[in-house]
């Protein structure tokens, strides 16, 4: 009998569980450990800081499903990963060992890469986890109540995930518009990306063009190339640079509240791995989603070292969306079953992405095969069925967490027949 331990239950880890209970029957151990004792469906973070959602809405407990299908959950910290015993150490002093190790942790929110910037000791927002959502909705009332003032939403240098800064735009844009008061405030998107629709993917399809429409239409603001430096209570620094990386107008923008997505690394204990990681603490993975150092070490998600899709004049990086890490998840979980079945692992993701960015009353959606350009297939389009669609995406990815089903047969047959599939 073999233990698997599953290190993170985020978007990658809970479906990383319930594939390997399913692929490795019940004669091998499965544990997941994350920090928390509860699933946060990040995706609904910007509705929780507009106050449309609340916590109960987008959290559940993780133990009683994980139980359900005979997987062993602890909810702790893991300080330490010693590859040499095959062993890791929580924080309060416990150690689980392992056969293999799939690393889902995420990211590592490094609000430190800019002076000032933050929830907790700085100045900026964020709506990376439901905590952070939550304190920007308590600030956002106080902004309501006040009545009017300058709404700052961006990314920071480094920053890998760009898609939620425009989401949570166009989402405060239409509550304050719901409200009736939009007129009462200014808007400005503050972002490292080269370019408007960049999304740390080079674009895609037309998203360039559109997002830039959008934000025209919608009175909001942009500077692009603009590398925060650092934040003062009520006030950005920002170099705004020229294609050749050459300074092109340093700013002070004064904001009422800011919310800045910060500059992504990896989690310290993954990080602290020798030769598991690059510079920035991302797990090496091969194609098969196995670190090339440590065999029986495999990894999914937000934590794994994917180049740049480019290199742009303000530090950028590619983003790991929610189906791109099903299907980095998929691969990892099919190898980790050849191996204890003793055939050779063959199994690599198609890291296709289907994303849905709700501007809150409409949306738009891209389809991107595969995610990484050159690409087969890259389409963007609007409309107000994606609004719906995000909600009803929502809802399912909640019910499947919790359902313990991470394909269901409809979902693998309709995106089948759209041409998109995971391995
Ligand atoms: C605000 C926001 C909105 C997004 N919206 C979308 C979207 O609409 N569509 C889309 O496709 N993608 C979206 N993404 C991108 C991506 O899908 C999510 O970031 C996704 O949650 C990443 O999954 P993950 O499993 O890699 O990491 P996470 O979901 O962050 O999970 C990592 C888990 O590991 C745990 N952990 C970390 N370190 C330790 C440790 N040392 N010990 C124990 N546990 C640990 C964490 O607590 C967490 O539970 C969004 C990202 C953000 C930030």
């Amino acid at each position: 009998m073999a233990h698997v331990v599953v290190l993170g239950a985020g978007t990658g880890g809970m479906p990383a569980a319930y594939e390997l209970r399913d692929a490795l029957g019940s004669e091998h151990e499965i544990t997941v450990i994350n920090e928390r004792d509860y699933f946060q469906f990040v995706p609904s973070n910007p509705w929780v800081a507009v106050g449309w959602r609340n916590r109960a809405d987008i959290t559940f407990d993780i133990a009683p499903y994980l139980e359900r299908k005979n997987i062993k959950f602890i909810a702790g910290r893991c300080e330490k990963i010693d590859p040499s015993t095959n062993q890791l150490e929580l924080a309060g002093g416990q150690t689980v060992k392992y056969d293999y190790l799939m690393i889902t942790t995420g990211p590592k929110l490094f609000f430190e890469e800019v002076t000032g910037a933050g929830p907790q000791t700085g100045n900026t927002h964020s709506i990376c986890t439901v905590d952070h959502a939550e304190a920007l909705w308590q600030d956002y009332q106080k902004l309501l109540e006040k009545g009017s003032g300058h709404i700052v939403i961006g990314a920071m240098p480094f920053a890998s995930c760009f898609g939620p800064a425009y989401e949570f735009a166009f989402i405060v844009d239409c509550d304050l518009r719901k409200r009736k008061i939009r007129h009462k405030f200014k808007m400005t998107y503050v972002s490292s990306e080269p370019y408007i629709g960049h999304l740390g993917l080079g674009g895609v399809g037309d998203s360039k063009g559109m997002l830039e429409h959008e934000l025209r239409n919608h009175h909001i603001d942009w500077i692009v190339n603009a590398k925060t430096v650092n934040v003062e209570a009520g006030k950005l620094h920002v170099e705004g640079y020229n294609e050749d990386k050459s300074l092109k107008k340093t700013h002070e923008i004064a904001f009422d509240l800011a919310m800045m997505l910060p500059a992504f690394k990896g989690v310290d204990a993954v990080a602290a791995v020798p030769n598991l990681c690059n510079p920035r603490g991302f797990v090496f993975v091969d194609e098969l989603h196995r670190n090339p150092t440590y065999k029986n070490i495999y990894s999914a998600g937000v934590c794994i070292a994917i180049p740049p899709v480019e290199a742009t004049p303000v530090p950028t990086g590619a983003p790991k969306t929610g189906y791109m890490i099903e299907s980095m998840v998929t691969s990892a979980v099919h190898n980790i079953a050849d191996e204890l079945a003793g055939k050779q692992p063959h199994t690599t993701g198609t890291w296709n992405t289907i994303c849905l960015a709700d501007f809150g009353d409409t949306g738009a959606a891209f389809v991107a095969l595969p995610q990484l350009p050159p690409r087969n297939v890259a389409w963007f389009k609007k409309g107000k069925w994606v609004h719906l669609a995000k909600i009803a995406f929502e809802k399912y990815f909640i019910r499947k967490m919790k359902k313990g089903s991470s394909e269901p047969f409809y979902e693998k047959s309709i995106l089948k027949m759209m041409g998109i599939t995971r391995i």
